[in-house]
């Protein structure tokens, strides 16, 4: 049997991968922690049976606590519920699916617990990727990704045994404003970039992936994993999601992997590497499908992407502001304090009023992290 912890049940990811451990019914759900839906959580304590079970609020823990007090899962409280989670025995891989920078910590005292980690909390590598990847190797843990492109990545390099990477060909929706200009896009509403046109996912990430910033975070999530330049990395345009990414060799051979948009696929490919177990779900049709067509990224009118690019290449806490910056303004722009422009324009003035720090400490990280808040509070240099 099996046993993981899923950091994020509640959410996109989380759901998906106990719909996952539903369907195989071979895994056993050690712990689930979540923000602060008691509600769902109440409900997975219920099927799933976890020892710990973390809530970050500390009132919504204090009332689930006595609505389940009829059960044997512990409940826990906060980072150090987090925590407490991350290092505990009865379990091999953590997932974390959580939303944010939040994951740093409890990722890191989960590979020093020698846990494998199956990855969706892109921002976790992407701000501390400099102290996560020498770890997992100190520790000889599995970084297992879940992101669809990463594992595709992964899939692409399987018996490949160390065979040079050439270039990554990371692939891209595009989003819901694919070919609009900036001037187009000062209209944006709230609704309008929640609508993506491939992929069901939580509001943050689908904000993300409407500005491109989702498509830079990549870029560095998969600089870190698979060890190569930014500029190794090639973002191409591929508007349905069929093509997952694709790696090139030095031969000019270039392995893909192709799928209908489902992240059950990458979950489960997660959990279980690597082993590939049967999964249900609609299969491509190419004779329907027809043709997939590909363009180049337009840098010019989508920012954050151009800006990631910037602050992976300059390294250090750079891409931490960059992270940082984006947190804060999409979580001002779902609470419509501010337009929809305004998230790379917040990002761009966050790394232009940031003095770098090379290799940050986790404790420099958190600070950058901080400053950055304080500097966008503090109205941006507006
Ligand atoms: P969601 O917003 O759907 O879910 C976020 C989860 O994190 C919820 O369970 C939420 O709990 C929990 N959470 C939020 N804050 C805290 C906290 N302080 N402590 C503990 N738990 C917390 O996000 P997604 O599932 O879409 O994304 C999760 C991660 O996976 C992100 O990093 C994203 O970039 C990545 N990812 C997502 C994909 C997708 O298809 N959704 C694809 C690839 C990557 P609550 O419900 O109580 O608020
Ligand atoms: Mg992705």
């Amino acid at each position: 049997m099996k046993k993981i912890a899923v950091l994020g049940s509640t959410g996109s990811i989380g759901t998906q991968t106990l719909d996952v451990v539903r369907a195989n019914g071979d895994i056993q759900v050690a712990a689930i922690a979540a923000g602060s839906n008691i509600k769902m959580l109440e409900a997975q304590i219920r099927e799933f049976a976890p020892s710990v079970c973390g809530v970050w609020d500390e009132d919504k823990a204090k009332e689930l606590a006595g609505n389940v007090s009829d059960t044997n899962t512990k409940i826990v409280s906060g980072m150090d519920g987090l925590m407490e989670i991350a290092e505990m025995d009865g379990y091999e891989i953590l997932v974390t699916a959580v939303v944010g920078m939040i994951g740093i910590r409890p990722t890191i005292a989960a590979i020093k617990a020698g846990k494998d980690i199956a990855l969706a909390n892109k921002e976790t590598l992407v701000t501390a990727g400099h102290l996560i990847m020498p770890l997992v190797k100190e520790h000889g843990v599995r970084l297992l990704p879940v992101d669809s492109e990463h594992s595709a990545i992964f899939q692409c390099l399987n018996g490949e045994h160390g065979n040079k990477i050439d270039k990554i060909l990371l692939t891209a929706s595009g989003g819901p404003f694919r070919g609009w200009t900036r001037e187009q896009m000062k209209s944006v509403k709230l609704e309008d970039a929640l609508k993506h046109p491939n992929w069901s996912m939580g509001r943050k990430i689908t904000i993300d992936s409407s500005t491109m910033v989702n498509k830079g975070l990549e870029v560095m999530e998969a600089k870190w994993l698979f060890d190569v330049e930014m500029d190794d990395v090639q973002v191409v345009v591929q508007p349905k999601s069929i093509i997952h990414s694709m790696v090139q060799f030095e031969d000019g051979a270039v392995m893909a992997q192709l799928g209908t948009p489902d992240m059950k696929l990458p979950i489960q490919y997660a959990l279980y590497y690597p082993e590939r177990r049967p999964m249900g779900g609609d299969r491509l049709d190419f004779w329907a499908m027809k043709e997939i067509t590909f363009d180049k990224p337009d840098f010019e009118n989508f920012r954050g992407l151009a800006l990631a690019y910037e602050a992976g290449k300059a390294g250090g806490s750079v891409p931490v502001v960059f992270n940082a910056a984006n947190e804060m303004a999409v979580a001002k722009f779902l609470n419509r304090e501010i337009s929809y422009l305004e998230i790379t324009d917040i990002i761009e003035a966050s790394m232009r009023n940031h003095k770098k720090r090379e290799n940050p400490t986790l404790e420099e990280i958190l600070q950058a992290e901080q400053e950055t808040y304080e500097f966008i509070k503090g109205d941006w240099g507006k």
